[in-house]
């Protein structure tokens, strides 16, 4: 469902060149869930931002179900964005004097949904990560583990088929990161794909397939041998 060929991104500043990735290849396919690990500036965060349409790229190729997005127009970009993407990021991006239910409501407002579809659906996400009874509170009124499950009911809402997190539990506590990548893992067997990056290997060993980046490139791709059971 996705594919990057020889995807290259170089950021340039003042006169400072970045190669922040070279000769990025990877296949993503329908149900994968693929954890990305590697060193800081390895070039992570930027092929996430790649994935997502978030940010362009300046070799390559892209595939996004088989159409080639290199070209298409920024207003193109934003509607298969919307459509098709969850974003979930380290730091929860809650909007703190909105409600839960004002939240997760803030993306579907791109979507042409009426108000009645909007209600439902941010009703059932946050059911699906077990909020339903809190959606009138405060993102400060919630531990960081709720907030972050907030933050997965915004991305899931638009029912996107594809869910990129950038270090999602990355400020959690252990018990926390836990909770959220046993959530993460029902909504790929529900059928999401997923790429999550993180610096935790324990975590990293609980998706499909790993994939390693160093200095900008897939350095490692492997399935992940023993699937973890669930008690
Ligand atoms: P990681 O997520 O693995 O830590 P990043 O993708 O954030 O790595 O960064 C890859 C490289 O690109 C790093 O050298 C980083 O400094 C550089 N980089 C990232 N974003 C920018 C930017 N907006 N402008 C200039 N350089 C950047
Ligand atoms: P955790 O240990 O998981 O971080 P906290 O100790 O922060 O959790 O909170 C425990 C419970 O109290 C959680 O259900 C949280 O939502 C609730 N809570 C924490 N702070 C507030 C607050 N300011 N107002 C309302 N509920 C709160």
């Amino acid at each position: 469902m996705l594919k990057m060929e020889n995807i290259s991104k170089v950021y340039r500043t003042d006169m400072v060149e970045t190669h922040a990735l070279k000769e990025f290849n990877l296949e993503v396919n329908e149900g994968d869930f693929i954890a990305v690990t590697g060193p800081s500036g390895s070039g992570k965060t930027t092929f996430l931002n790649i994935a997502g349409l978030l940010e362009t790229y300046s070799g390559g190729r892209y595939f996004l179900d088989g159409k080639d997005v290199s070209g298409i127009s920024d207003a193109a970009r934003s509607r298969v964005r919307n459509e098709k993407i969850g974003f979930i990021f380290q730091g929860f991006n809650l909007i703190p004097d909105l409600n839960l239910f004002d939240n997760v409501d803030v993306p579907l407002r791109y979507r042409g949904f009426s108000s009645k579809e909007r209600k439902e659906r941010i009703e059932h996400s946050l059911d699906t990560v077990g909020l339903a009874n809190r959606m009138k509170h405060l993102p400060a009124q919630l531990s960081g583990g709720q907030q972050q499950r907030v933050a997965i009911a915004r991305a899931l809402a638009g029912s996107p088929r594809f869910l990129l997190a950038d270090e999602p539990t990355g400020n959690l506590d252990s018990k926390m990161a836990h909770s959220v990548m046993e959530l993460l893992q029902d909504i790929n067997a529900n059928g999401t794909t997923i790429v999550m990056v993180t610096h935790d290997p324990g975590l990293a060993a609980q998706a499909k397939r790993n994939i390693y980046v160093r200095d900008g490139k897939v350095s490692e791709l492997h399935e992940v041998s023993a699937p973890p059971t669930k008690e």
